[in-house]
């Protein structure tokens, strides 16, 4: 009791020191979130709109993740990168890159450190929800010629009917040749449609639940819809549209087989409001991270440490295969990285380049929508226009399968943001249980680098068109720069 006494009074004492109110202390003491738009100079705007642009004619061109590797590559080439493959060593100020099967990307400035001392790496996904076309997709019924498809990653069936979409993608054709496929870009390209169901005779579907009305087997899509002036025969219509196709591109119905197509939105990035404070897209949902990130590096000419960024496939369905994160083709790189400026291969070295290799996974996250407040904690979750999220750990429920960064190496990037004037937020991706979700940092977390979650607030991710600020964006550039330069 008596030594309950003694606290009170300490309490009291310590109360009585600090008894008046300051505006300024307040301030201090508080954390607070600006809106970007209000905290930030016109200079920073200016900026801000100015990459967006260049962003969203990037995105037009890179709706998939081959064609996001094969721009990547021309923006590397463009600025004296080289394949790895052709350096026998490597010094510092060299830039070389891989490619991770066509659909995934190494790449690397090298810095003045040693190698041991271990690399920054910036690491996104470059692949989005999409429909996949079926091996056998193509068929005619009621005389209308469709694609089977089957859905990639996480969406909303319902939401991909009745909206412009295009076929992208590749097939190898029997002579061994590679046929690029993308059409529905381009104003005066047809597009391809999956119908739904007029209201007037919708209120059976209506009933349904949200995840039913719309199965699997009926996302297919309409391609075609007329025949040959003199064929009556059966299937004419679809023959009608494999002739035109092996006229075209000299395929026919088994090359779809081992093919690889991606029927993905057709829309143009677009500005968002009176103010195009936002950018409307289709695969924000990760390239509005690995864009940053590869702007990030291309700006790089001698760091101090070497930089590094990865942009690996396969992210929406697990990062599975030998082109997700989970496969060893991108430590491949890490390890002939190592070597070539090592001056040869020494197993403990690298393994301490790796324990000393510091990483920002760098994945978008859910934005607050007023919306749907009701599975968000206010007090725990991202906004837009407040800049880029760092989380901490992800995972669902009581966090299971969560990669969480130290606490050591999150303070020690905070650290550098407020030495650089970089806006920050944090939050969580929903309600403790409402969800939840996991990103690459997991898989790298464990070779045993430091890694933490950092990208830019998304509203309605996954969906056909996402939402996300561009000062967001800009500041997500700006810290991704900022990390590669100065972590240690
Ligand atoms: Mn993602
Ligand atoms: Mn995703």
């Amino acid at each position: 009791m008596a030594k309950e006494k003694k606290s009170e009074k300490t309490l009291s004492e310590k109360k009585g020191k600090t008894a008046k109110s300051s505006k300024k202390e307040k301030k201090e003491l508080f954390a607070s979130y600006p809106n970007l738009w209000e905290s930030r100079s016109q200079d920073d705007i200016d900026h801000a709109m100015a990459f967006s642009e260049e962003y969203m004619a990037f995105l037009d061109i890179s709706k998939t993740e081959r064609e996001f590797v094969n721009n990547a590559v021309e923006a590397l080439t463009d600025k004296g990168f080289v394949d790895i493959e052709s350096k026998k060593s490597l010094k510092v100020g060299d830039k070389v890159y891989s490619s991770i099967k066509g659909k995934g990307l190494m790449f690397a400035v090298v810095g003045k450190e040693e190698a041991v001392k271990g690399f920054n790496i910036l690491g996104a996904h470059i692949d989005s929800p999409r429909l996949d076309l079926k091996p056998n997709p193509l068929y005619e019924e009621d005389e209308l010629v469709f694609f089977k498809t089957h859905y990639y990653g996480g969406i909303k069936k319902y939401q991909w009917t009745t909206i412009p979409l295009a076929i992208h993608g590749v097939i190898m054709k029997k002579d061994g040749t590679k046929l690029t496929l993308n059409v529905g870009e381009k104003d005066d390209d047809p597009i391809f449609y999956i119908s739904d169901l007029l209201p007037h005779l919708g209120s059976e579907q209506m009933s349904q639940r949200a995840n039913e009305f719309i199965k699997g087997e009926d996302l297919n899509v309409m391609i075609g819809a007329s025949k040959l002036s003199d064929d009556d025969s059966s299937n004419a219509c679809k023959y009608a549209i494999l002739k035109l196709l092996n006229q075209e591109y000299g395929i026919d119905e088994k090359d779809f087989v081992s093919a690889e197509i991606e029927i993905v939105p057709a829309m143009k990035a677009r500005d968002v409001g009176f103010d195009r404070a936002l950018i409307a897209a289709y695969g924000h949902d990760d390239k509005v991270c690995a864009y940053p990130a590869l702007m990030a590096l291309l700006a790089q000419e001698a760091p101090a440490r070497t930089c590094v960024c990865m942009l690996s496939d396969k992210e929406e369905i697990g990062s599975y295969g030998n082109s997700g994160a989970q496969s060893r083709l991108y430590e491949n790189f890490l390890v002939e990285l190592f070597a070539k400026i090592n001056g040869g291969y020494d197993e403990l070295g690298y393994r301490k380049c790796i324990a000393n290799t510091k990483m920002l996974s760098t994945d978008v996250s859910n934005a607050f929508d007023p919306k749907y407040a009701s599975v968000s904690d206010k007090r725990n979750t991202a906004y837009l226009n407040k800049g880029v999220k760092m989380e901490k750990y992800t995972g669902a429920r009581g966090k299971s399968g969560a990669s969480d960064a130290n606490s050591e190496f999150f303070a020690s990037i905070l650290r550098i943001f407020a030495e650089n004037d970089i806006p920050w937020q944090t939050g969580e991706l929903g309600k403790v249980d409402a969800g939840g979700g996991g990103t690459i940092s997991a898989y790298l977390a464990k070779l045993g680098m430091e890694v933490i979650d950092c990208g830019v607030p998304v509203l309605s991710m996954h969906a056909p068109y996402e939402v996300i600020s561009k000062m967001d964006l800009y500041f997500t550039y700006l810290a991704y720069k900022c990390f590669i330069e100065n972590i240690k």
